[in-house]
């Protein structure tokens, strides 16, 4: 009698590898120094509190120990000796993610890319910035920009976050709208694969149809099937003609209509389209010390920018635009910003969630819902929560045009509730209605679980599959994603 395959077996074939080490720590250590000298080996308190967890603030754990590779080929070094010993390494960025996917265990070896970041070339004739991975989102748009270009991803937390990390979450944020989410953004890509081969694919290319194409597999990975090194972006012609508005709306339906009316107008110059429900708003008002701009209190607000080439009248005929909006009753209100002061402090009404981990206890959600059905989750969402926690503070807004809906439950409000029964509560509000766990944050160690409520058994096959091959030993952040 044969011994059943690999292939034959429906269990093996479903199971996501995961490592548990083959060799002593100690061993691997060593052989790490040796191959990445003894300052890129960091263990105990020489692991600084960055390394510890991510936004979340999720159990921070020290890991095992800390690498800090300069180059791609201490990278792969790394990643063939951890690969040699089943040792789980875990990817870190800026550690800016909302998922719980950089944090490592304290038998992990976490892997930063600090230390491995920098513009590397900037060409204008291709129109591509090709970075490190660890080069940070705001220095990646700080050069093209200084060229004349503009990189078409932004979010929040552009400071901290690293081109890597962008890519491993396929970040969207708030240009979606019109350039895409961070997948759209790249043309090459350079991997380290589980094993420290080198899948270097950093061509510049708009078209390239020459087989799979791989680059897609590692984006939005989550750090599960590789280490991306570098990276060729695509930079678009500056948008240099921004106007920013901030109007009330009468209801969602509203902003659906008066989003399809601008683009309508404006096409894709429409930059960003966000919605802030009045719990949110007041939030974010209070937050930023602000005063609102409008005399009164209004059942919805939005956040408009419109980005445009033409700087001559393209304010006027943003304004123009809204203000035939009000005539016609699209809207109830409108202040259009007169300065760059000016707008700065209307987005830091929306970009108030920066501050909500210092602030609340956030239970946060990103999901995603066909655009016209969120103005009804919204209202059906937040009697559930009312009708099951009186006294709940929840607090709704969303890059609308993106079908992304943000939610943050503040668990202060419901003491004693735990956590995972609040995930629970309203990802399962969403099965029915096909809806995504995750826009954008990815699902990380935190949402693990409800991965099924949006993928069907046959696409988590296809996924584990995947992992298989390109990680046999599941050594890339286990516990992650699956
Ligand atoms: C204030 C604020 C605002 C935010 N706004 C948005 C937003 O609008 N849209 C949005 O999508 N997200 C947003 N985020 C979430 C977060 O910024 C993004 O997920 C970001 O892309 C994470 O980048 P990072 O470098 O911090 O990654 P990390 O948090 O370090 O890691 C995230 C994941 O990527 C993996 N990873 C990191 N680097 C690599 C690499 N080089 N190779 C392989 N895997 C890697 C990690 O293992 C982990 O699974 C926001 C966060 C904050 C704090």
């Amino acid at each position: 009698m044969t011994e059943p395959s690999i292939t034959d077996d429906k269990t093996t074939q479903t199971a996501t590898p995961t490592a548990t080490a083959t060799a002593p720590l100690a061993t691997t250590l060593e052989a790490l120094r040796a191959a990445l000298g003894v300052d890129a080996v960091r263990v105990g308190e020489q692991i600084g509190e960055r390394a510890l967890t991510d936004w979340t603030r999720h159990e921070p754990t020290r890991p095992a120990a800390l690498l800090m590779p300069r180059t791609t080929d201490e990278v792969s070094r790394a990643l063939a000796i951890c690969h040699a010993a089943h040792q789980p390494v875990v990817p870190q960025g800026g550690m800016t993610g909302l998922a719980g996917g950089a944090i490592a265990r304290a038998n992990d070896i976490a892997l930063s890319l600090e230390r491995l970041s920098g513009v590397e070339e900037l060409d204008a004739a291709s129109a591509t910035l090709t970075v490190r991975a660890g080069t940070t989102l705001q220095a990646a748009q700080e050069a093209a920009e200084a060229a004349g270009f503009e990189l078409a991803l932004d979010l929040g937390a552009r400071g901290s976050c690293q081109i890597g990390g962008n890519l491993a979450t396929n970040a969207g944020g708030n240009r979606v709208i019109q350039s895409g989410t961070a997948r759209d953004q790249v043309l090459g890509l350079e991997v380290v694969l589980a094993n420290g081969d080198v899948l270097s694919s950093l061509g510049k290319m708009v078209k390239n149809n020459t087989g799979y194409d791989l680059k897609h597999w590692f984006i939005g990975s989550e750090g599960t099937l590789g280490v991306i090194t570098r990276a060729v972006l695509r930079l678009h012609p500056r948008r240099a003609a921004r106007h920013t508005a901030l109007v009330a709306l009468d209801d969602y339906d509203a902003a659906v209509s008066l989003l399809r009316r601008l683009a309508t107008r404006f096409g894709n110059d429409i930059g960003a389209f966000e919605i802030m429900w009045p719990d949110f708003y007041d939030f974010g008002v209070k937050l930023t010390g602000a005063r609102s701009p409008f005399d009164a209190a209004h059942p919805l607000y939005a956040l408009i920018e419109h980005a445009g080439f033409d700087a001559d009248d393209a304010g006027e005929r943003f304004a123009q635009a809204l203000t035939d909006a009000l005539q016609a009753g699209a809207l109830r209100d409108a202040v259009i910003a007169q300065s760059v002061a000016d707008a700065r402090a209307l987005w830091a009404i929306r970009e108030c969630t920066a501050e909500f981990p210092l602030k609340l206890d956030p239970i946060n959600f990103d999901v995603s819902l066909p655009i016209g059905e969120i103005g009804t989750f919204v209202d059906r969402c937040r009697a559930a929560l009312d009708q099951r926690w009186p006294g709940n503070r929840s607090y709704f807004f969303g890059h609308i045009g993106d079908s992304n809906l943000h939610l943050t439950v503040d668990g202060h409000s419901i003491p004693g509730v735990d956590h995972h029964a609040v995930y629970a509560f309203v990802y399962e509000m969403l099965r029915p209605l096909r809806g995504s766990v995750s826009a954008e944050h990815g699902i990380g160690s935190l949402k693990r679980e409800f991965l099924p409520i949006s993928r069907s058994p046959a696409e988590l096959a296809a996924m584990v599959a995947i992992k298989r091959a390109l990680d046999p030993h599941g050594i890339l952040n286990p516990g992650k994603l699956f």
